[in-house]
């Protein structure tokens, strides 16, 4: 069968794509790239916010012209939002063939499979804890030489149920991988070219303690060890992962990736708000001063840290001044970038069960002013790249003029540069910065 994937949402998703593509090209399918040439349609989708889902039962629903034209058509939906809504799903979108659940997405090839002998609507939902055994062992198809960049699921499921947030309930409980099994498929990417992992989790650095929420104790760190021995990999250059929750990064962690060889120098450290009362009522378990205090304690092992957070305005009760104290933390900290995300509220978390009580104009207004704070710092720090040199791993022709070449460094800083021969996806170069834009530097090779 000829199968086509659409992904909404996080890299999560995507990792989980991948590996319902590797494990359909292993049982004999084939992987294409348009909804016309397909014999099965499946959407990997999301439900972290309101307006994912809206694409996504938008999509689904847009299908259903193609299912009249062609009603051997097979068509699934998997992922966060196929979990939470199930057999409603399939009630609303009649056309729907099976519904996959995030404990379930190693069972998708038989299922594919019945459906396609015996016709009928199927709903496979179960919270199930056996699933990271079952995605383990996927990887991608086949040795890609572009394929410099890759990803591993090391964690799945969350434990921390913030009052906003749906993932635990539609992930399931926090579960590691083993740490033989991590290292195995890092050691099998990189023999196929990867250079750059990232690895994935909802909760990453809480990777290896059993899903307890306290904070580890001075000197402990699982996820410390996983880098560790991953950065032993020879032809391994840079290791990223995405998200780490504030509170896990102890002496140890922080000392491990300040010592280590591939770690990037980007962390990406969810802050949400900048407001001790609104964290309290996200059940967000640090404050606005710990925050800090982990920050400068990045920092001082890595002067040369850059940071991305995550951020909500207008959470149910947020005040101008909660507002202005999560806008003071940003620009102290100066965030290379964030991610701004409007408050909605997602049926079954527990912070929908408050009023909505910040109008859509205010969180409007409340984006716009971090974005503009953001615009502004990132101007200014780019400029303060130029005449610098750095080193980048090169990426390939740059998605925006086919003439130059990008790269990134580890402080994620994307830069373009005009491509010499021999070069290849994957190096690692020195460039000189020449000109600043608005959002990413220009060089030359040296
Ligand atoms: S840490 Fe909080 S926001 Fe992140 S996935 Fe877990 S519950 Fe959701």
């Amino acid at each position: 069968m000829k199968i086509y994937i659409k992904t909404y949402g996080c890299q999560m998703n995507e990792r989980d794509s991948e590996a319902f593509a590797g494990m359909l090209v292993k049982a004999g399918h084939t992987m294409v790239s348009s909804e016309e040439e397909a014999d099965v349609l499946l959407f990997n989708t999301c439900s972290v916010r309101e307006q994912a889902e809206r694409k996504a039962i938008g999509k689904i629903g847009y299908m259903r012209k193609l299912k009249n034209r062609r009603p051997d058509l097979i068509i699934g939906a998997t992922g966060c939002m196929a979990q939470r809504l199930g057999n409603r799903l399939l009630e609303e979108l009649p056309h729907l063939d099976f519904v996959l659940g995030t404990g379930q997405l190693h069972t998708l090839v038989p299922l594919v499979e019945s459906i396609r002998a015996d016709r009928r609507q199927v709903a496979s939902i179960l919270e199930s804890e056996a699933v990271l055994t079952g995605m383990g062992s996927h990887f991608r198809p086949a040795a890609d030489p572009g394929n410099w960049h890759a990803q591993i699921a090391i964690t799945r499921g969350c434990n921390r149920f913030c009052s906003y947030c749906i993932v635990p309930y539609v992930r399931g409980r926090e579960i590691s991988r083993e740490r033989s099994d991590i290292v195995a498929e890092a050691k099998e990417l990189v023999a196929s070219g990867a250079r750059e992992i990232m690895l994935l989790g909802q909760n990453v650095a809480a990777y290896g303690l059993g899903g307890n929420i306290n904070p580890p104790p001075p000197g402990h760190s699982p996820f410390a060890e996983l880098l560790e021995e991953l950065d032993r990999i020879p032809e391994l250059l840079r290791i990223r992962f995405t998200s780490p929750y504030p509170t896990y990064f102890n002496d140890r962690l922080i000392g491990a990736i300040a010592a280590s060889r591939t770690v990037c120098h980007n962390i990406h450290l969810p802050l949400q708000s900048g407001s001790d009362r609104v964290l309290r009522e996200m059940n967000r378990q640090y404050t606005r001063d710990s925050y800090l205090g982990v920050v400068d304690a990045i920092r001082s092992a890595m002067p040369d840290v850059t940071f991305s957070t995550d951020v909500i305005v207008g959470f149910p009760g947020e005040t101008d001044e909660d507002f202005e104290q999560t806008r003071e933390v940003m620009n102290r900290v100066g965030f290379d970038n964030s991610f701004i995300f409007k408050y909605s509220p997602r049926p079954g978390a527990k912070s929908a069960e408050r009023v909505d009580s910040v109008p859509r104009e205010v969180k409007e207004e409340r984006n716009r002013i971090l974005l503009e704070d953001l615009r502004a710092r990132v101007e200014k720090t780019l400029k303060q790249q130029l005449g610098t040199t750095v080193e980048v791993l090169v990426e390939g022709v740059s998605p925006r003029n086919p003439e130059r070449w990008c790269g990134r460094t580890g402080t994620n800083r994307l830069i373009h540069f005009e491509p010499v021969d021999g070069l290849q996806p994957g190096m690692l170069r020195q460039v000189r910065i020449t000109r600043a834009g608005s959002v990413s530097l220009f060089g030359e090779l040296i």
